[in-house]
């Protein structure tokens, strides 16, 4: 990496590793290199690509992935250089893959295709150029020519793909509308990936939702009927994990967690609040929050994994100094109906906006 980003180039490749992972990669090292401006060529230097291209031969390493986006002649040329057979892509092709595996609902399908035909476009000569290398430079003409017929059959493909998201959108619309017809708020998980949402939502529901080690357990919105001890309920909706260095291009797939969110009683801030990075993170989540219309929607945060920290008693007390902060475990549990009660106190006024929706 080039850039000294907020969490650092170690903590960015830790979380690269995680996606790997989350990929169903095998990660068997990792490196960096600090330039003042990346190669435009290949990105990294020439002594690095040589000690990557004798890792790759030493450990039989079949991809390789570059923590920043790369364009397509770099893509290339380190293909070219690490010997052909590896497959070299970025951290954006990694997270595209990553949704396309766990896009379950029509709409994140079709918002994962678009997105990886976007990604695609500026990308299309690379097939041609090792067409022409296999037929001996033969079809060199053919190729350009076949490459402006890809791009345009993309093109084409993109904009029955957009109109197809809109539709699938209205109709999602008008189920949320029915939904919010009904006098139960909406509660929703925001949060950095990891941070334990479909812990804490399997915890308050017994609901079934993919909860795991891993980065984007939950890409789908999903929603769950939370009752509490003393008769109240709320809907609690579970919304995909920020991450940092989200790439524009995949900023789209997110769309409809966000729609959600902007249509909630109250968004609950979860906090992995025994990770050494808790406090960026929390900036990094209110910085996108910011971003969104949902500024006047009432807040909570909620400082998960207490059991993890090794002093939970002074997180504690910090906690309980602050307004809107509640400690808990959604592993074990602890906190979770001190957690329920906020949530109730918080929605006393949500609940009046959302009752009189009702004709
Ligand atoms: P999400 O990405 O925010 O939905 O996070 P998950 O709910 O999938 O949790 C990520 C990881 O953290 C899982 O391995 C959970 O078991 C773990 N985890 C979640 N909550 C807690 C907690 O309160 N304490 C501990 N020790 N681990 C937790």
């Amino acid at each position: 990496s080039n850039t000294e980003d907020l969490f650092g180039v170690e903590e960015s490749l830790k979380e690269l590793t995680q996606l790997a992972d989350t990929a169903g990669l095998m990660v068997v090292g990792s490196t960096y290199q600090k330039l003042v401006s990346p190669n435009s060529r290949t990105y990294i230097g020439s002594g690095k690509v040589a000690e990557i291209k004798s890792a790759i031969n030493a450990l039989g390493v079949e991809t390789v992935i570059f923590d920043d986006e790369l364009s397509a002649g770099q893509l290339r040329n380190l293909e070219k250089a690490f010997g052909g057979e590896v497959r070299v892509c970025d951290r954006t092709a990694l997270i595209l893959d990553i949704f396309n595996q766990r896009a379950a609902t029509h709409e994140a399908a079709l918002q994962v295709a678009l997105a990886q035909m976007e990604y695609q476009l500026p990308r299309l000569t690379k097939m041609w150029t090792h067409l022409e290398r296999q037929a001996g430079g033969k079809v060199k003409g053919m190729g350009e020519k076949q490459i402006e017929v890809d791009k345009r059959i993309l093109r084409t493909q993109i904009g029955v793909l957009k109109k197809e998201l809109e539709s699938v959108r209205k109709h999602r619309k008008q189920y949320r509308n029915q939904r919010l017809s009904v006098p139960v708020p909406v509660v929703s998980l925001v949060g950095y990936t990891n941070a334990g949402k479909s812990t804490l939502l399997n915890q308050l529901t017994g609901a079934n939702v993919l909860a795991e080690d891993r980065l984007f357990a939950t890409l789908d919105p999903t929603t769950r009927r939370v009752q509490t001890k003393n008769g109240k309920e709320f809907l609690l909706t579970d919304t995909v994990g920020f991450i940092q260095k989200l790439p524009t291009t995949v900023v789209a797939a997110f769309r409809a967690t966000l729609e959600e969110i902007s249509e909630s009683s109250l968004l609950v801030h979860v906090v992995d609040i025994s990770h050494p990075l808790a406090e960026q993170q929390i900036d990094a989540v209110d910085k996108v929050l910011s971003e969104l219309d949902v500024s006047s929607i009432p807040r909570l945060m909620v400082w998960n994994k207490v059991d993890k920290v090794g002093n939970p008693e002074s997180i504690k007390l910090e906690a309980e100094k602050r307004d809107d902060v509640v400690c808990i475990s959604a592993l074990s549990g602890e906190g979770v109906n001190e957690f329920c009660n906020a949530v109730q106190e918080k929605l006393k006024d949500s609940m009046v906006w959302v009752e009189a929706l009702i004709p």
